[in-house]
């Protein structure tokens, strides 16, 4: 697909758009079949270095109670997950590489993995990191990671972020290099909707998700939060409404680029339509992160607004999504890892 093709699809309205998510859908049943896999998401800590411009956890927003959830806490969600076949965790933070916090994430994996008898699956998503640390943290048993380039455009980048050496996009893009060479099923994403952000820069998106050769894709609509400096722009923004059509048009194109990879339905879709994520599923998703978050710490990790299920228990939240995705007429891979099959085709051997 040329970016000009991408453009128009990413505009298309009607009947147009109708055929673009059925199309999407189609070769996702085609490629890789009709099951939605689950990935329970543990925000373990809203501790943050980092002073991204669009994030309700940036380091600078003092409202913000900052927590760090036990390792009992931690190990208990993932036995939930465990004992539910939910096959995966996800963990997940504010971005820190100070050597107790890579000495953590490492005991951590190394403790999932012995009360699981090696069998939950788990993925990353804990910011850059040195080459080595990638390195431990896939030995000590992590084998996907996810890691959002956030924009592809060096711009549009530094307008979301500060510019300087901790929010460099070089060094981001590298990181993404170095989780490939530390064996990891890799995943980025970006945000969809961006003040500043034309469709050429979301095409553009697609087409370096594509280069990149990537796995796996988490993309959600950005949503704006009011103690963040990105909040001034937000009479620029297209209506919520718009920002969702808009990212399940990417989910669908980016599904017809790269039919094998996985692609999660973002919890961001949520915040906006209620069955937002249930949207995603039936037009080219098939991953989902049920919440497994303790309940006490989810109003202290709100990225953006609205955030959903802020009150709600892991089995709660399990009940519900079960009916939520029979709804939209998919099954449940309990109990499998339901690994990238992109993935596995790139790295088979010869
Ligand atoms: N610290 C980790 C995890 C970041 S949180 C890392 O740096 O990779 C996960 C994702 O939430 C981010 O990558 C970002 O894309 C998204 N996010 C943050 N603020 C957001 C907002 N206001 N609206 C939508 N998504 C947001």
């Amino acid at each position: 697909m040329e970016k000009e093709e991408i453009i128009q699809l990413l505009q298309a309205k009607g009947e147009a758009r109708t055929a673009l998510l059925q199309r999407a859908q189609d070769v996702k049943v085609k490629e890789v079949g009709n099951k939605v896999y689950f990935r329970g998401l543990i925000e373990f800590s809203n501790v943050c270095a980092k002073d991204c411009l669009y994030c309700g956890i940036r380091k600078s927003n003092d409202k913000v109670i900052r927590y760090e959830a036990t390792d009992d806490e931690i190990l208990d969600a993932c036995r939930f997950a465990w004992e539910n076949k939910f096959a995966s965790v996800v963990l997940q933070s504010g971005e820190l590489s100070s050597p107790a916090y890579v000495k953590r994430v490492d005991k951590l994996l190394q403790k999932i993995k012995q009360l699981s008898n090696n069998e939950l699956g788990i993925t990353l998503s804990c910011g850059e990191q040195s080459l080595e640390t990638y390195k431990h943290w896939f030995e000590s048993g992590a084998h996907r990671y996810l890691l959002r380039i956030e924009s592809s455009n060096p711009d549009l980048y530094y307008k979301i972020h500060p510019q300087n050496d901790m929010h460099s996009f070089d060094k981001r893009v590298e990181a993404l290099g170095f989780l490939k060479k530390a064996g990891f099923q890799v995943g980025t994403g970006v945000m969809i909707g961006l003040p500043f952000q034309t469709y050429e820069d979301l095409a553009n998106d697609l087409l370096f998700l594509k280069k990149l050769d990537i796995d796996m894709c988490g993309m959600g609509p950005y949503i704006e939060h009011e103690d963040t400096p990105l909040y001034e722009f937000r009479h620029q923004l297209k209506t919520k409404q718009e920002r969702f059509d808009l990212a399940l048009n990417m989910i669908a194109v980016l599904r017809i680029l790269m039919p094998d990879i996985n692609i999660a339905a973002a919890t961001a879709l949520q915040a906006i339509d209620p069955a937002g994520r249930e949207k995603a599923l039936a037009i080219g998703a098939n991953v989902i992160m049920p919440n497994l978050t303790p309940t006490a710490y989810r109003e202290e990790y709100q990225l953006y607004e609205d955030k959903p299920c802020l009150d709600e228990d892991a089995e709660l939240c399990r009940n519900c999504l079960e009916a939520r995705i029979h709804v939209a007429g998919a099954e449940i891979g309990y109990g499998e890892w339901g690994d990238s099959k992109h993935f596995k085709s790139r790295t088979k051997e010869p």
